[in-house]
């Protein structure tokens, strides 16, 4: 079985985006209890490494380290393990919730741009990205800078993500890596 509710909404995402391709490189960010490592695995993506705060029982077919995904060394890491650039990185990263909505809200988005971040690193050319933002989508700032290294990007409710929760996912797809330098 699934070892979280959570990955019905990667199911249900990737059974509308097909972003989990067949042998592809996938970076878990914030991978405990390891659903979303166990639909990555199951979906027949060909390496799969992630990290967590917290330890997660080794989940077969994937590689999950404990650690903060901030850790400037993480995405080298967490390469080595693939053994190359990534073809996704999905983040279904969340904060401990404070209760106080608009920090809850400033926390996720925080941990969303620090996925995004990370994504840049690691990606190769036309990889994809998945992350959780909250509702209203994602900021203008991040909105922009994805839209420059992605052909698309999209906002979804999977629903198995409940109702009154505000919760959204990003999916953005086609990495163009030198969008990003284009800038300076
Ligand atoms: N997708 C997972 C699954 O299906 O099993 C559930 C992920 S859970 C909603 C969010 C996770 O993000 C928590 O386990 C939390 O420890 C992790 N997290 C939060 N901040 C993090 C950080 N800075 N580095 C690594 N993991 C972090």
């Amino acid at each position: 079985g699934w070892r979280s509710r959570a990955a019905f909404k990667l199911i249900e995402i990737d059974d509308r985006f097909h972003i989990i391709k067949p042998g592809a490189r996938v970076i878990d960010l914030g991978a405990a209890p390891g659903g979303w490592s166990q639909v990555a695995v199951k979906r027949g993506a060909g390496n799969i490494a992630g990290v967590d705060l917290l330890p997660v029982d080794p989940v077969s077919g994937a590689e999950i380290i404990e650690g903060d995904f901030t850790d400037p060394e993480m995405p080298d890491r967490l390469k080595e393990i693939l053994g190359g650039p990534a073809d996704l990185v999905m983040s279904d990263m969340a904060p401990n919730t404070t209760g106080h909505a608009a920090t809850d809200h400033m926390r996720i988005m925080g941990l969303a741009e620090g996925a995004l971040d990370f994504a840049v690193q690691v990606l190769a050319e036309g990889g994809s990205f998945v992350a959780k933002v909250f509702q209203g989508g994602s900021e203008k700032q991040m909105l922009e800078s994805m839209k420059k290294a992605f052909s698309s990007v999209k906002h979804v409710k999977p629903p198995a993500s409940r109702k009154e929760s505000s919760e959204l996912y990003v999916i953005a797809t086609g990495f163009r890596p030198e969008r990003l330098s284009d800038e300076g």
